[in-house]
């Protein structure tokens, strides 16, 4: 059977390219193990209308001689290691009232997990940044992939000393938030965590310290938007300095949906692009100008990109190549590392301009989908997806729920077992003489069917629909 969900609109929104700034510098440590890749797509793309930016570009680009990070001040030679991360964040907190860095959990090997916010005249308190818009930067939780913790370092600083009005304007409205996502990997030069673990599998079950706090950080500050920054590993078909992708979960409230796409082609790709680069679709191979096969990109939950799709935050993907992409950079080894970290770096921007042109729709529609969704839980309208994804219409019926359940009941030991899991997605549920009820009419409803449904590949358990409340 075939179940199409409703056509996607078309989203206008003019994208300005350009910032950016320029030239960090270098690395020594070779990542290992970078991300695969992935897929094609509809999509109807407004041009970007606007002109480079070149007095952004060179405001964010004047760093304080005494807060360089050890990569910029390496010329892209060396990667800046956790300690020297940790003191750069000390003395950026100490040097300016615009940031505060803050612990919101500890590694399975106890490194703080440490979340920098930025803010113009000072940062906010939760409470007060969720009157306003949150953005919000995942650095390297694959640590093996250095180059987006080392772009997370320079734009936080660049943004809490910059004097450029646009950037000063957006600050007064925007807190931005970066958190350093996996600092044990980082330390061991390893995809995953001290546990063995793939922290961006991990958003649903949270078994990990990492994502667990990511999610809490998602959870408490609602941010607007989110671009989480990764590396890949090139071939001949999968080559280009940018790849990037929205969420294709389609759980995920479609305004969220097609924002994500603009955000990720018409933001971060153009700004990118504006610099020289080239952009890709992540997980897509391409010959002769032709996609041919989908080796990635795909629709689980667990991962970031679709996490927050789910969760009614605009996010993306950013995965810059890892390797030389020709032969300059096949001869400089600091050449390539500063490549690496000015794609991810320039991306980032691209999602602070999407806030920057964009912020009272982004406010009104995040929370437009979270009324839309809660809403469509207690009428039971609409249609559950265990499967399929954006390109993708699920193969059987056993992939879909046409008439969906208002809720499900937990057991006593579910309720026990998930309660922690549960609270820390910002799910409630409802304690009953069997167990507990997890209504489908509260925000999270997209993600509670993937959570509880026998029928969801990544499930946490396998609770009971309820169809009749
Ligand atoms: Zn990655």
């Amino acid at each position: 059977m075939h179940v199409l969900r409703s056509s996607r609109r078309t989203i206008v929104v003019a994208a300005t390219v350009a910032l950016v700034a320029g030239g960090a510098a270098g690395l020594n440590g070779t990542a290992t193990g970078p991300d695969s890749t992935g897929g094609g797509t509809t999509a109807e793309v407004v041009p970007a209308s606007g002109e480079p930016d070149t007095a952004l570009r060179r405001s964010l680009a004047a760093a304080p001689d005494g807060l360089r990070t050890p990569f910029e001040a390496s010329n892209g030679k060396t990667w800046t290691t956790v300690a020297q991360a940790q003191k750069f964040w000390r003395d950026l907190d100490a040097s300016t009232d615009r940031v505060r860095v803050s612990t919101v959990g500890r590694t399975n090997e106890g490194r703080p997990l440490q979340l920098v916010q930025v803010g113009n005249p000072a940062p906010r308190s939760v409470a007060e940044a969720r009157t306003g818009s949150v953005l919000l930067y995942t650095c390297s939780v694959h640590g093996n992939e250095p180059s987006g913790r080392e772009a997370c370092l320079q734009l936080a600083r660049d943004m809490a000393t910059t004097t450029d009005p646009a950037w000063q304007r957006l600050l007064r409205t925007t807190t931005v938030l970066f958190i350093n996502a996996n600092p044990d990997g980082w330390q061991a030069n390893t995809r995953a965590n001290a546990q063995g673990l793939d922290v961006n599998r991990d958003y649903m079950a949270l078994e990990s310290p990492e994502a667990t706090a990511i999610t809490k950080v998602i959870r408490d500050w609602k941010p607007d938007v989110l671009n989480d920054l990764h590396e890949y590993g090139p071939n001949q078909y999968y080559k280009t300095d940018l790849l990037q992708l929205w969420p294709r979960n389609r759980q995920a409230d479609e305004e969220i949906h097609d924002l994500a796409k603009t955000m990720s082609e018409e933001y971060a790709a153009a700004q990118v692009e504006s610099l020289g680069y080239t952009s890709g679709e992540y997980g897509l191979y391409v010959k002769d100008g032709e996609q041919f096969l989908q080796v990635a990109g795909d629709e689980q939950g667990r991962i970031l990109r679709n996490y927050a799709g789910l969760s009614h935050v605009v996010g993306m993907l950013s995965e810059t190549a890892n390797k030389p992409l020709d032969d300059a950079e096949a001869a400089d080894t600091s050449l390539l590392n500063r490549r690496r970290v000015e794609v991810n770096y320039t991306s980032a921007v691209g999602s602070a301009q999407m806030v920057l042109e964009n912020r009272a729709t982004l406010v009104r529609e995040t929370a437009a989908a979270a009324e839309r969704v809660t809403r469509e839980g207690a009428e039971q309208s609409g249609v559950v997806y265990f499967a399929g994804q954006d390109n993708v219409i699920p193969e059987s019926s056993a992939e879909v729920e046409p008439e969906p359940m208002c809720g499900y009941q937990l057991t006593a030991a579910q309720r026990t077992e998930l309660a922690p899991v549960l609270r820390a997605h910002g799910i409630t549920w409802r304690t009953n003489a069997g167990g507990a009820f997890v209504k489908m009419a509260q925000e999270d409803q997209p993600l509670i069917p993937l959570l509880l449904d026998a029928r969801s590949e990544h499930r946490i358990a396998e609770a009971t629909p309820v169809d009749d409340c």
